[in-house]
């Protein structure tokens, strides 16, 4: 069955151009120009993938990204204007799992979401769970979810990945290049600063539910490590 991709954005020509390519590349497509209307056609007819404006009449992206995300793991791609955006963006911790800056080529955007795709199947085909006893951590890889002392944790899809890399491999240190290559397996500027902010948002979220102190060590000049 065609994977379905739901195109939020209101300049028509990008729009059109986007849904071309994505119709070549055999995905069904659906456009939305008005951020009202994103919520209730969801409810109606959950997408596989959104790609969501970041600028839109009647409701911005941002604020449609993280009511999303309280009913929805839906993968999701934001498009910005402005590659400067992105940091900002993330520090919000909207819970979108990546960014495209205009002006892209929609090449690039179909690259993305098969990207995206392919990695949101690979976390389904890994082992459904990981415990780690000491720690009181478990993750659950089939809904997405992780606990912590027996608690959930609220992760974005980002800090469920960065979250599965390091304590996947409690000793090693990871730097910050080979986190960037693990959670994004297509080209892309990322940035160590993302990937520090990243592990500033995942680190918060476990002291929410009772680390004692920073299970995520930083190693200086090197990266990071699961302290487990
Ligand atoms: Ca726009």
């Amino acid at each position: 069955m065609k994977k379905y991709v739901l195109i939020v954005e209101d300049e028509i020509k990008i729009a059109e151009l986007i849904a071309d390519y994505l119709t070549a590349s055999h995905y069904q497509t659906e456009h939305i120009a008005n951020g009202n209307q994103v919520i209730p056609h969801l409810k109606a007819h959950m997408p596989d993938l959104i790609l969501l404006d970041l600028m839109l009449p009647e409701r911005d992206g941002l604020s449609l990204c993280q009511e999303i995300r309280t009913f929805s793991m839906v993968p999701i791609i934001m498009l910005t204007a402005r590659v400067e955006e992105i940091d900002r963006i993330l520090g919000l911790d909207l819970g979108a799992d990546d960014y495209i800056c205009k002006p892209f080529s929609p090449r690039e955007v179909v690259s993305r979401v098969n990207a995206l795709l392919r990695r949101i199947k690979h976390l389904h085909d890994a082992p459904t769970a990981l415990i780690d006893s000491d720690q009181g951590l478990s993750i659950n890889h089939e809904n997405y979810v992780a606990y912590f002392n027996h608690q959930p944790l609220q992760l974005t899809p980002a800090e469920f990945r960065l979250l599965t890399i390091l304590s996947r491999l409690p000793i090693r240190v990871h730097s910050r290049q080979q986190l960037i290559d693990q959670l994004y397996d297509d080209e892309r500027i990322v940035t160590n600063r993302t990937i520090d902010t990243h592990v500033k948002n995942l680190r918060k979220k476990l002291m929410v539910v009772g680390t004692e102190t920073d299970v995520i060590a930083s190693i200086y000049g090197i990266g990071y490590r699961w302290n487990g």
